[in-house]
């Protein structure tokens, strides 16, 4: 089966929440992807209920676009500990740190249920799962923590 780099990250080691460069990749037209891993919390130690998690998912699919260029997608971890982030193009982590803190920032103070996209029966496949009071509750807890732009080192943006 094939290796894949996300699994050899050693999990012990790192201190989240950070921002961490996973792959730069290069298509045949030359266009760069990147891959970063937005890790929110601690692996093994904490992890987001679905619920809060799910929230944070779609409130971040618009944020992040309008944060930063060439969002493909930002999907979560089936460990619930953070999100994959595809981008276009090469960003530095820094970059992607601060975008995600603005973001959570909008999530933890000034989002409201209105704001949130893709909540009935039409527009998601388990709607009836979220909560936008986990979401702020979890989001304030990261930016009390600070986000890493270094998956091993606090290097607090
Ligand atoms: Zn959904």
């Amino acid at each position: 089966m094939a290796k894949v780099e996300s699994f050899a990250l050693d999990h012990t080691k790192v201190k989240a929440p950070y921002v961490r460069l996973i792959t730069e990749e290069l298509g045949q037209n030359k266009d760069v992807i990147s891959n970063f891993d937005l890790r929110l919390v601690q692996p093994n130690e904490n992890a987001i209920p679905t619920a809060g998690l799910h929230t944070i998912e779609h409130l971040l699919a618009g944020l992040l676009r309008d944060r930063l260029t060439g969002v493909i997608d930002c999907s979560p971890f089936g460990c619930r500990t953070g999100f994959h982030l595809i981008t276009w193009g090469k960003h530095s982590t820094v970059e992607v740190a601060e975008a995600l803190k603005d973001a959570l920032n909008e999530i933890a103070f000034n989002i409201t249920w209105d704001d949130v996209q893709g909540t009935d029966i039409y527009s998601c496949g388990n709607y009836r799962d979220h909560s936008l009071f986990s979401a702020k509750e979890w989001a304030k807890k990261i930016l009390e923590e600070g986000i890493s732009s270094d998956p091993f080192v606090r290097k607090i943006i």
